[in-house]
This record gives C-alpha cells, sequence and structure tokens, in this order.
C-alpha cells in the first residue's frame, strides 16, 4: 500500500492534477508518524503507512490553499465529507487517497501490555493479527486489537466513504461497541454530584492551550467564541468553571460534525478524557436525529435541516 501511495502522489504532483500532497511521514519520536505536507515530488519517499497513522488530516485542507492530494483512513473521509456539507472545503479542489484501515495502536497501551517504554522496542511488524516486537535480545508478540485505541472498536466505517483511488482492499467492520463505549459507560453509572467532582478535576487540569480545538477538523471557526472579548465568553486566565464551559460549548459546536476521530484527547497535554465528551454527544446525535457524521454526503449539516414533524417541547 505505502509503494502504491507514493507511485500515485508522484504522478498527481507531476501531471499538475495537485498542488500539495498531505499525507503521513514518519515522526522524529520512534514509531510516531507526523503529517508530511509537500509540493516536492523529493519529499514523497517520506511518505509511510502504518498503524500509527493516528492523525487526522483533514484539519490541514481548510488552511491550505490550493488542489489537495489528502490521504484519509475511514473516520477521516467522514470528516471530510462533513467538511464539504460545511461547504468549508470543495470536493473538485481534491484527489483523495483512501486507506482501509484496520485499527490505529495507542502507544500507552502497547506500553502496558509489553510493560516497558515504547523506547525498549526496536522494531514493530505488524502480521496478520499480531504485532510482532523485537526487543532487547528478545521478540514479543502482542495482539493487534489489545493495542488500538477505543474509538478504531466503535469503527464501523473502516474503508473510507469517500475516496477517489482506494489503496488497498476493503476492510470490514468487527465493532464491538461496549469496549468503544466502555469510559462513557462507567461515567453514566455513577451519580451526578460524583460526575460534576470528576469533571471539575479534570477541567482545574486544563492549561487552556487549545490543542484540542485546533487539531479538531470539526473546529473550523475563523475567529473561536473563546479568542472574542467584546462580548468576552469566557475568562482568558483559566479556571475550572470557564475551562468547563469552553469544552462543553466546542463540544456542542462540533455536534453532528464530530467523526469520533479522537485527535482532542489524543492531543490534550494533561489528559482529560475529552472523547468521553464528545463520544457522548455523538451518540445523543445518532438517537435524537439520526444522523451520523459525515456517512451520506448528499445530507444537510444536521443542525441546519429541519422536518416538520420535529418535536417541539423542547421550546414550550
Ligand atoms: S476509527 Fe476506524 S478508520 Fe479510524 S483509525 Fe480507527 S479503525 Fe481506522
Ligand atoms: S471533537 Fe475530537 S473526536 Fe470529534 S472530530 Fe474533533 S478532534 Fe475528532
Ligand atoms: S487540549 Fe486539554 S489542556 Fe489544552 S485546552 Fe484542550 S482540554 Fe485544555
Amino acid at each position: 500500500m505505502e509503494n502504491r501511495l507514493k507511485e500515485e502522489a508522484r504522478k498527481l504532483l507531476k501531471e499538475g492534477k495537485v498542488d500539495y500532497i498531505v499525507g503521513y511521514g514518519k515522526g522524529t519520536v520512534k514509531f510516531r508518524t507526523s503529517p508530511l505536507i509537500t509540493n516536492r515530488e523529493d519529499d514523497l519517499e517520506g511518505l509511510v503507512i502504518n498503524p500509527f497513522i493516528v492523525n487526522n488530516l483533514c484539519r490541514y485542507t481548510t488552511e491550505i490553499k490550493g488542489k489537495l492530494g489528502i490521504v484519509v483512513k475511514g473516520c477521516d473521509s467522514r470528516s471530510l465529507v462533513s467538511l464539504m456539507q460545511d461547504n468549508k472545503v470543495n470536493r473538485d479542489e481534491m484527489v483523495i487517497l483512501g486507506i482501509p484501515c484496520e485499527g490505529v495502536v495507542d502507544i500507552k497501551k502497547l506500553e502496558e501490555q509489553i510493560g516497558a517504554d515504547i523506547d525498549q522496542v526496536k522494531e514493530i511488524d505488524k502480521e496478520g493479527d499480531n504485532l510482532i516486537l523485537q526487543m532487547d535480545g528478545s521478540k514479543k508478540t502482542v495482539p493487534f486489537r489489545d493495542v488500538i485505541f477505543d474509538k478504531c472498536f466503535g469503527c464501523e466505517h473502516p474503508t473510507p466513504l469517500e475516496y477517489d483511488m482506494l489503496l488497498g482492499s476493503e476492510v470490514s467492520p468487527r465493532v464491538q461497541i461496549e469496549k468503544s463505549l466502555k469510559k462513557i459507560k462507567e461515567f453514566e453509572g455513577i451519580n451526578a454530584p460524583e460526575r460534576w467532582r470528576y469533571w471539575k478535576e479534570q477541567f482545574s487540569k486544563c492549561i487552556r492551550c487549545y490543542a484540542c480545538r485546533n487539531v479538531c477538523p470539526a473546529c473550523f471557526c475563523e475567529r473561536c467564541f473563546v479568542d472574542v472579548n467584546i462580548p468576552q465568553w469566557i475568562a482568558t486566565y483559566g479556571s475550572w468553571q470557564d475551562n468547563l464551559v469552553f469544552q462543553l460549548i466546542r463540544t456542542l459546536h462540533v455536534a453532528g460534525r464530530c467523526s469520533d476521530c479522537g485527535e482532542c484527547e489524543r492531543s490534550c497535554p494533561v489528559g482529560i478524557p475529552l472523547r468521553s465528551l464528545q463520544r457522548k454527544m455523538v451518540e445523543e446525535v445518532k438517537c435524537l436525529f439520526n444522523h451520523e457524521t459525515g456517512v451520506d454526503k448528499d445530507a444537510s449539516p444536521v443542525f441546519t435541516h429541519y422536518e416538520a414533524t420535529d418535536p417541539e417541547e423542547f421550546i414550550k
């Protein structure tokens, strides 16, 4: 798949069909990957596809001017469709290179499984349903599905829904929803005062770095409400109350646009379990509006659309 990607990307640039390729390259830290965005053919040799391609690259589509050749996994393709529905990107201005995806590795889970720091691992290869790790003088086999992100257990669309070229064979969904929603169900099981205490503690840690917002493809406002000072929605200094308000408003703003890519949680430097909020909202939107982000490209964004039969009790 990786060689095919390099070949197709080269062709696209050479033939002038795109101005930039947006894909994954080797990261500077071991086993991590970084976005690779380039208009130079020479850089394309650095493109990679492996079980560590975690970033949702759709974040860049609203920032880069020009025609893009973009690499997407299943969840990313739904973010892209959502951006099309909101008229934030133009389908004719991109060539979508689809990666059928079996899941991506959560390095923290992998470290827990092997009881060692990832730095002690020399090589990782995926063979069938296992990861084979070469350690100092030994070899370890870890079942792949023991170390993928929680979001991947809930993935109903591992093969991109929108693409121009699919770079591998379709992957069938292997949904284990109870595993994907485990943390959310645990929260639902505790009483409201306990839950309040929990989130107060979590948002006391927030340093308002805005990584969660900046990494999110659904957070595309040119001016975010937190940067507005007339009126001032939240204080510029961090307090747990305002940190919580920031995240609650953000959660509402991305409702119906969140593809459960999990990037907000992954990017949070203080480890706030943000996906629990976002994924809960995904569930609510599905239950209330029967809407799933980015699945039907002809559908309207959920909050720009109404039916005459919609319930009105909430405005009484
Ligand atoms: S959610 Fe699905 S498409 Fe996205 S990384 Fe996980 S398995 Fe792949
Ligand atoms: S809110 Fe989080 S999980 Fe949802 S699209 Fe944004 S970064 Fe991804
Ligand atoms: S990434 Fe985490 S610390 Fe940074 S603003 Fe978001 S919640 Fe706060």
